[in-house]
């Protein structure tokens, strides 16, 4: 067992009177002149908290934290994900006070520094993209295609082509895209992928027509594979007067490479968050910018930056607009993360970023596929998708072997996604790994596919060293305790104290 039971309980050690700090008694007396907090508000009895003195306060959240899996404790190959390593000097920037102290309602000339990294990030993404405006505002992916699929409904509609109701989605995309077009009324319209994975240019003929929004197009695509008929993609859709939306989220298979802009896409939104460097996971934060081509730039969110000389400003002028998706101008914090990400490897660097993505997906997929099938056995992007179906013959799902990886010290890839894939496991190294914790994966993938044909059951019941072992994901989801009380206790019972 990892549990070290005199760091975890923290109740167990409160004595009463210990503490960490004390608090000036007359700190929070009424001022002078003025009544206190009412009697009826005030606590009959103090507070049921643990008593503890400050380094035991400390090693239990150190202790805490260290039960997590994260990128700076573990190799983490969630594949949609792009959970790479984010350099330290993008923190330090973010917590420079003179960013971190500005309010976003102060006046324009005392923000011109934030302004300029907003007016400055935008054309590094035009430039990264080929695309001709941005919003920074989206706060996450799916609310930058929601901003993406909001301006081509209003784009539609200004046409007098409000009768497009249909949205295109191939049927390896990510889950976001149909549910966003979904979210906004459309119908969503499934196109199959063909042997290859790719879209399948037949059935996409077939389905595009005069009622038909737009495409919306994850490429790479969830099986990390480049649509290699892209253009003939585009076209047809332009064709019938549909509008292209790249989902751009795995931007880092492309940098330097290839621009959405170039292909004929109308609207692409990126990942701040997985591309550019920003810690995310547990729900936050996310960034989603969101680029479109001068024909939807008057659709655009606002306020948008804006330069005059060498001054910048907020702009609100935009009568078409969409509005506004978010209170302010978007996570600025990672705004500047990203920035800063940017102007350190430049032109070269982030082609380089892609470039070491692609090679370290293929060499993991080269030497992991003699162990699982490999979904479609041709070059991948930044990720590709094993099948575990072998196992099932054993009874060992895609899970166990995602559970199994933990006991390795591994963080799980992305398991059961995509669905066109039984059994899937989504790997994305990521760039920020090197050979030999590439070897070290491929070591652990070769010693669980051994305990599947020797001891299933040790893969089935997986992990066996981690505190907890099998939570049900969708209660923990809908129904977490987050009650101290019943979390130590959990762990009381865990370690056999009651
Ligand atoms: C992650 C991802 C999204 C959604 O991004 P969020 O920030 O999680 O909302 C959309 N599309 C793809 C391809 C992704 O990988």
């Amino acid at each position: 067992m990892l549990i070290d039971p005199s760091s975890e309980l923290s109740f167990e050690k409160s004595r009463p009177g210990r503490t960490g700090c004390e608090l000036p008694k007359d700190r929070f007396a009424a001022p002078a002149g003025r009544d206190g907090l009412p009697g009826s508000l005030r606590r009959k009895s103090a507070p049921a908290l643990p008593e503890l003195s400050e380094p035991e306060v400390v090693r239990h959240f150190v202790n805490l934290s260290r039960k997590n899996f994260s990128i700076d404790t573990h190799f983490y190959p969630l594949g949609s994900c792009s959970m790479k390593y984010n350099p330290k000097v993008n923190e330090w920037a973010a917590a420079l006070e003179s960013f971190s102290a500005v309010h976003p309602l102060q006046p324009e000339e005392t923000a011109q520094g934030w302004l300029r990294i907003f007016y400055e990030l935008e054309q590094s993404l035009k430039a990264i993209t080929g695309m001709d405006r941005f919003t920074l505002e989206p706060a996450a992916g799916a609310q930058g295609e929601l901003t993406g699929l909001m301006m081509v409904k209003a784009y539609h509609a200004s046409r007098g082509e409000a009768g497009r109701r249909k949205v295109l989605v191939p049927d390896s995309s990510h889950g976001t895209n149909p549910a966003t077009a979904a979210l906004l009324g459309y119908e969503v319209v499934e196109i199959k992928s063909n042997v290859r994975g790719r879209v399948d240019l037949e059935s996409l003929r077939e389905k595009v027509d005069r009622q038909t929004a737009c495409l919306m197009l994850t490429n790479p695509n969830t099986l990390g594979l480049f649509e290699d008929e892209i253009l003939k993609i585009t076209d047809a859709v332009h064709k019938a007067g549909a509008l292209l939306y790249y989902d751009g989220a795995n931007f880092n298979a492309l940098l330097g490479i290839v621009r959405p802009g170039d292909m004929g896409f109308d609207v692409v939104h990126l990942n701040l968050h997985k591309t550019f460097s920003t810690p995310h996971g547990g729900g936050g934060p996310g960034s989603g910018p969101v680029g479109v081509k001068e024909k939807l730039a008057p659709f655009l969110p606002v306020p948008l930056v804006e330069k005059s000389g060498e001054r910048y400003f907020l702009s609100l002028d935009r009568k078409q607009s969409i509005g506004r998706l978010k209170l302010f101008h978007g996570q600025a914090g990672m705004i500047l993360r990203a920035y800063v990400y940017i102007r350190t490897l430049g032109r070269s660097g982030l082609k380089q970023v892609s470039e070491d993505a692609i090679l370290n997906a293929n060499y993991l997929k080269e030497r992991l596929k003699k162990l699982f099938p490999v979904a479609v056995d041709e070059p991948c992007m930044h990720e590709f998708v094993l099948s575990a179906k072998t196992g099932e013959g054993k009874g060992v799902h895609a899970l166990d072997i995602g559970k199994r990886l933990l006991d390795y010290g591994f963080h799980a890839p992305t398991v059961h996604f995509p669905l066109v894939v039984p059994e899937a496991l989504m790997i994305e190294p990521t760039e920020s790994e090197s050979k030999e914790t590439l070897d070290r994966f491929v070591e652990a993938f070769q010693k669980i596919k051994d305990e599947i044909d020797t001891n299933p059951e040790i893969v089935k019941t997986a992990p066996h060293l981690l505190p907890i072992e099998r939570p049900d994901e969708v209660l923990a989801a809908r129904k977490p305790i987050l009650t101290f009380r019943d979390c130590d206790l959990f762990v009381l019972e865990k370690v056999g104290h009651t």
